[in-house]
């Protein structure tokens, strides 16, 4: 049913969100500091889904501050491969966010499923999450967590960037929890000075990720993951289904200095993503799960 946004309605200053005005549906995961549910605006009927956050948890981790600001800028962030923050609200023990609903779920689940993704899947999602990089580098908004978990799809299997702007505390998290290393550019593992290029970075660790099914510096421990990455101990496991120009891209993107890695108009530009990628970023296939 075609319906209002649920925005429309936040924007009116006296009548703030509250639980009262959705109905709740399913658990659609959870996360370290939350768990996500399908929801309806009683309204509008509109679909989104609600991610519920324990103050508590937000106090303990001392992140209240960084997490308002960066509510603010995904809030303005509008873009179709950049999962939509409607808006929020609080009460004495929660913080909602109120998010557009990922029908597709996780790109994770698919690539785990098929194993690795064909060449026309890997190079549109390349090319989406490319476009919605230059759009936030546009905005100044940089240093981005680009990790598959952080990637859902929609309903078309267009892809949508996730938990944008959550970047500090999950790389706190990284390193705090024990996560993975495996998407941070050299620079970030040397605690080196970084700028936007660590998302260029990312798009080659990914690209590599989506074609082979493993990301390239994988290794039994972090301080394996660690040398590798600093070395760059990139190799291209034979396999009849990854052509020339994508180990082409792939290489000029995972190079160690970050102003020699390829910018995001020439990973757009590039033959392998022209010839592969579906210029509406729409993937039906990955969508058989
Ligand atoms: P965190 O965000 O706390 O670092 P996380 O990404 O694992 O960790 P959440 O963002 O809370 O956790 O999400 C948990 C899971 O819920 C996701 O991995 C995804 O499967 C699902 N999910 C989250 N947001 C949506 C959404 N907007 N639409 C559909 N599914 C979602
Ligand atoms: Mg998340």
């Amino acid at each position: 049913m075609e319906s209002k946004s649920p925005e429309s309605y936040a924007r009116d200053p006296n009548k703030p969100w509250s639980m009262v005005d959705f109905e709740i549906g399913r658990p659609l995961g959870k996360g370290k500091f939350g768990r996500v549910y399908l929801a309806r605006e009683v309204k509008s009927k509109f679909i989104v889904a609600l991610k519920v956050i324990f103050k508590e948890q937000i106090e303990k981790y001392k992140i209240q501050h960084q997490l308002r600001r960066e509510m603010e800028i995904q809030t303005s962030l509008r873009h179709p491969n950049i999962l939509r923050l409607y808006g929020w609200f609080d009460d004495d023990e929660r913080i909602v966010l109120i998010l557009e609903y990922a029908y597709g779920g996780e790109l994770y689940g698919v690539l785990r499923k098929n194993g690795y993704l064909t060449e026309q899947a890997a190079a549109t999602y390349i090319s989406s999450l490319s476009q919605a990089l230059a759009y936030c580098h546009g905005k100044c908004v940089i240093h981005r967590d680009i990790k598959p978990e952080n990637l859902l799809l929609d309903h078309e299997g267009r892809l949508k960037i996730a938990d944008f702007g959550w970047s500090v505390q999950s790389s706190n998290k990284r390193k705090t929890m024990c996560g993975t290393l495996d998407y941070l550019a050299p620079e970030m593992v040397e605690n080196k000075d970084h700028d936007y290029a660590v998302d260029n970075w990312t798009l080659g660790i990914l690209c590599y990720e989506f074609l082979y099914g493993n990301p390239p510096f994988e290794a039994e421990n972090q301080k394996d993951t660690f040398k590798r990455i600093v070395k760059i101990d990139l190799s291209f496991p034979p396999t009849p289904n990854v052509s020339e120009e994508a180990k082409n891209l792939i290489s000029q993107l995972l190079v160690k200095d970050p102003s020699k890695r390829l910018s995001i108009q020439k990973i757009l530009e590039h033959p392998w993503i022209v010839k592969n990628a579906d210029p509406k970023g729409i993937c039906p296939q990955s969508q058989d799960k």
